[in-house]
């Protein structure tokens, strides 16, 4: 199967010639002939398999005969964090290349407001928003829906686990029904189902799974550290930052990301990196939003190696050839260590993940052991003081007799190729009953309405041609 079999225009052929494309995957596959004929998919795919050109490219075709009205955008793309749907904008950005006069708006939080008002008062072809802003300025009265013919719903699970879906569902109510519906998750819990069921009209359903070598290609290794804090909490940070340190020097990785659990602890490493000669910038939801998209642009470029950063700033983002992760902290959610790692290896590249623990992280490296099927292969570094974990029956007391004595040099015993089973699902990233909705958090697009106005920022795309 190749490209030109799918029926896209000959600009589209040639953009995705010039992306380096030479054949389409499986969801482009199955779903661009769909989506042209104007019918309803459900796609059940994850970030990875190429699902965001699979809906874009036919969009471009689909778009190219036609004019926007002002602040009336003639297609929708929900996308649950700001990074994600300037993803999409770039997507559009290089498929688009040779569709001169395709318009296009990003509504997102951490944005001027203002900035993005004026793209839509002269009208665009693509609108790709967050929830929470888009109904901001719907409320505000800066926008009419009634011209929407294709609604894009990315990433439906994520929208769920952060409590979007009440914003979705009143977005779709202000949609004409005369419109595609194109419905994309990860996974499809009963809840995401009945939504797929409420806003799609007969879809195609396309179920693709991520490439089985991804994960097959990651070296795992777990380094427990001992530390003086004892029962402390987040104890045991010096003692990581050491192992990092030694685990970067020993590997010198072509680029990594480093997970923190916390966004102060972001800061912490990044400062220590840094101090210690390491060109390292950090990414957590804090950070304007100019300054996170031109630091992962910079990062993406390959101007520095290492990046720390949080699991929610780094969600779906779409980084190639990423040769190291580090979980500087053991992440407290198992689907979490699956997210995080799965930024490594990808497409057949070798990759590695390691993970740094105190032996407080015995519950938590268990919790990963269970979804993965496999524990962490310990891993040996000289000059890091071996350490035990602490069972979960362990009394706090029985812990000093955990410590290990330093004196013995330990060798560097490293496990390749350790097979990392699939995700059961991408809902293992994103559902957790537990964990509170992250709706409050200033990293979501919920909080899109509490930010101030800031301005687009430079993120206006190549092929963004507005007659003013
Ligand atoms: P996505 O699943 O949309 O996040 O895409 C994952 C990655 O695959 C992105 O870096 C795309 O540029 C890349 N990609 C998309 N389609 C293809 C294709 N047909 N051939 C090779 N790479 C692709």
């Amino acid at each position: 199967m190749s490209f030109s079999d799918l029926g896209l225009s000959e600009d589209l052929l040639r953009a995705v010639a010039d992306a380096g494309y030479t054949e389409p995957t499986p969801i482009q596959a199955q779903a661009i002939p769909v989506v042209l004929m104007g019918r309803d998919v459900l796609g059940c795919a994850q970030t990875g398999t190429g699902k965001t050109a699979s809906f874009t490219l036919p969009m471009i075709d689909i778009l190219a005969s036609g004019r926007a009205k002002a602040r009336m955008p003639r297609s929708l793309i929900l996308e649950p964090t700001r990074e994600l749907a300037a993803q999409v904008a770039d997507n559009f950005d290089t498929y688009g290349k040779y569709h001169t006069k395709l318009s296009k708006a990003l509504l997102i939080g951490g944005e001027s407001m203002a900035e993005q008002l004026k793209v839509l008062d002269r009208g665009v072809d693509v609108l790709i928003a967050t929830p929470g802003r888009l109904l901001d300025v719907f409320e505000r009265g800066h926008l009419l829906m009634n011209d929407v013919r294709t609604l894009v719903i990315d990433e439906a699970d994520r929208m769920l686990d952060m409590g979007f879906i009440p914003d979705v569902e009143k977005i779709v109510s202000l949609l004409s029904p005369m419109r595609t519906t194109l419905f994309f998750s990860a996974t499809m819990p009963p809840e995401i189902k009945k939504l797929a069921d409420k806003f799609l009209s007969n879809p195609k359903e396309i179920t693709v799974s991520r490439p089985a070598t991804t994960a097959a290609t990651i070296t795992q290794g777990l380094i427990i550290v001992t530390h003086k804090d004892g029962k402390r909490p987040g104890g045991g940070q010096k003692e990581k930052r050491d192992a990092l340190r030694q685990l970067i020097r020993r590997d010198d990785p072509k680029n990594a990301l480093i997970f923190c659990n916390r966004k102060r602890d972001v800061d912490v490493v990044w400062r220590s990196l840094n101090r210690h000669g390491f060109v390292a910038e950090r990414l957590h939801g804090d950070m304007a939003q100019p300054v996170r998209m031109e630091t992962l642009n910079k990062f993406k470029n390959g101007d520095f190696k290492y990046m720390v950063c949080s699991d929610v700033a780094a969600r779906g983002l779409d980084i190639p050839e990423m040769s190291h992760v580090f979980n500087f902290d053991v992440p407290t959610h198992a689907d979490d260590y699956v997210h995080r790692i799965g930024r490594t290896g990808r497409a057949g590249h070798k990759g590695h993940a390691y993970t740094l623990a105190t032996p407080e992280d015995a519950k938590y490296l268990q919790g990963i052991e269970k979804i993965t099927g496999n524990a962490i292969p310990e891993l040996k570094l000289d000059g890091v003081e071996e350490a035990k974990l602490v069972t979960v029956e362990d009394k706090p007391r029985k812990r000093r007799s955990n410590k290990q004595s330093a004196s013995k040099p330990v060798e560097v015993k490293e496990v390749t190729d350790v097979k990392v089973p699939e995700p059961p699902s991408q809902a293992t990233e994103t559902k957790k009953p537990k964990r509170p909705a992250r709706k409050a958090k200033p990293e979501t697009a919920s909080t899109d309405s509490n930010k101030p106005f800031k301005g687009l920022g430079d993120h206006v795309p190549a092929f963004l041609k507005i007659q003013v």
